[in-house]
């Protein structure tokens, strides 16, 4: 027996959740459940992250979430509970397959059977943003290499166990270079280990046009946080419904598993809504915990009822149905049909397999990392950069000479452009002259300097060659 916790959330999720229940019970799940409140009662009760303190602890003890989806009040203030959950939690991972359920479900892409693979908790969603000019914001992009070794080995190991034949990486890192360049790189690394299982990277760009167009191409396919939240949503809605689909968010102790859909309040309380999203997710848990065979019974009987043409109205049509049925009604012919397998769509087959097992990250050996310049990041209201650069090599030192100024990452000194647009936000790249080298000290000095002549520095970022390899970036056009 496992214990879950669950949540049954807000508007439609009360009536989701009791199906899905209804159906885990019927199947023979060997689950006790915990029920957990989350969501707008505890929000509007004063709680901003929609979760009170003893849920957490609920959560944390018995590992393995099925969440119903939630109401996030209106209104600033308020955290979405799903980001909380999956920073808190460190669910570095979320799983979404997309499958096509043609003819039952119309799709322009009948025999696609993709898992979207997406890195859950870095990239542009750390968060880290802020105001440096009046005209310029920015937004950190970080990747770490932990962060992608523990997805893209999941995206292997997942492909593994799943008897899945491909996993394709999709980045930019044609431009981004560092940072795309680091998920493609360990892409790259991984899949050496992994002989039977075939590896492609796409650039991210013709990657998505072509999922969105061939999407029988792919099987699996990994990437970095911000593609994976678009992507995930347009290869759901590309089968047919994003109705349908569940996700699992897993780590490395807790999981949590969902519908994709939100709480729908228009139709809650109305024996309407499709559980067909939360049944996934709990197909989905079912595999995680051991019970493969549990979600197996469940899935075939959930594609034999689609077949049988029973659905709700999100999926209803004349032709392709035969019988409107609501939430409880949807749920009963689903347990009618435990131990059927589909007709005409291909069965689920899984295997009693556990949760999957990574290794424990190891660091690698420090590389040799050397100080080379620094990029003194300054706000000008100016807009001739030759101009700039005479008031900034007032502060240069034989240790840190002006050597580039860029905007936006362009470079506009020496020899830049007249026709480049410009705005007050400037880097100026100081590297130490022939022969020298720069100190940690030169550059508190340069900025001492700065400061006296009532340079506005917002800030600094140093340049560090890694074992003898630059690592950074240049200035466009330089
Ligand atoms: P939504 O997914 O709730 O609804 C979008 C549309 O799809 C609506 O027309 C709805 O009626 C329909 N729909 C959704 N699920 C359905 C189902 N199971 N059966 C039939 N029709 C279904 O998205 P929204 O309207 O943008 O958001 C409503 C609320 O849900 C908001 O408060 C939002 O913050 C929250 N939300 C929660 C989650 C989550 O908890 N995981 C995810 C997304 C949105």
């Amino acid at each position: 027996m496992t214990k879950i916790t669950i949540a049954k959330g807000d508007g439609i999720g009360p009536e989701i959740m009791d199906a899905t229940l209804a159906i885990l019970k019927a199947a023979g799940a060997q689950i006790e459940f915990e029920e957990i409140e989350v969501g707008e009662k505890v929000y509007l009760a004063g709680n901003t992250s929609g979760i009170a303190k003893e849920a957490w602890d609920v959560i944390t003890n018995n590992k393995v979430f099925l969440k119903a989806p939630i109401t996030t009040p209106q209104g600033g203030g308020y955290k979405s509970l799903n980001v909380t959950t999956r920073k808190f939690l460190g669910l570095y991972s979320n799983i979404r397959p997309c499958r096509s359920l043609h003819p039952y479900i119309s799709t322009k892409h009948p025999i696609m059977d993709v898992v979207i693979i997406r890195e859950n908790e870095e990239d542009l969603y750390a968060g880290i943003e802020h105001q440096q000019t009046d005209e310029v914001v920015q937004c950190l992009k970080l990747i770490s290499r932990p962060g992608c070794e523990k997805i893209i080995r999941y995206a292997f190991e997942y492909a593994k166990q799943q008897n899945r034949k491909k996993v394709t990486c999709f980045t930019k890192d044609n431009i981004m270079k560092q940072t795309d360049g680091l998920f493609r790189k360990v892409f790259n690394e991984i899949a050496i280990e992994y002989p039977n299982i075939d590896n492609e990277h796409w650039i991210i760009d013709i990657g998505a046009a072509k999922l969105a167009d061939e999407p029988e191409q792919f099987d699996v396919i990994v990437m970095p946080n911000l593609y994976g939240d678009i992507l995930s949503d347009i290869a759901a809605q590309i089968t047919g419904s994003v109705g349908l689909a569940g996700s699992a968010n897993i780590g490395e102790t807790c999981a949590m598993f969902e519908a994709i859909h939100g709480s729908a309040p228009t139709i809650a309380g109305q024996n309407i809504a499709n559980p067909s999203g939360l049944i996934h997710g709990a197909i989905l848990m079912l595999n995680h915990i051991g019970q493969g065979k549990v979600a197996e019974k469940i899935e075939n009987a959930w594609l034999k009822t689609l077949e049988d043409g029973i659905h709700t109205f999100d999926i209803y049509q004349p032709g392709n149905s035969k019988k409107q049925v609501g939430t409880k009604e949807f749920a009963e012919a689903v347990i009618a049909n435990l131990n059927q397998t589909p007709t005409t769509l291909k069965a689920a087959a899984y295997n009693n397999t556990s949760a999957l097992q990574l290794p424990k990250y190891k660091r690698r050996v420090a590389q040799k990392k050397e100080l080379v310049g620094v990029d003194v990041f300054i706000h000008w209201g100016g807009e001739d950069p030759n101009t700039l650069a005479e008031l900034v090599k007032k502060i240069e030192l034989t240790d840190a000479k002006l050597s580039m100024i860029t905007n936006r990452g362009i470079k506009v000194w020496p020899e830049g452009f007249k026709e480049t647009f410009c705005t007050d936000h400037w880097r100026c790249r100081f590297k130490p002259s022939k022969e020298h080298t720069i100190e940690k000290s030169d550059i508190i000095e340069l900025l001492k300097i700065a400061n006296d002549n009532q340079i506005d520095v917002i800030k600094t970022e140093n340049l560090y060659d890694f074992d003898g390899k630059a690592a950074y970036s240049l200035g466009q056009g330089q």
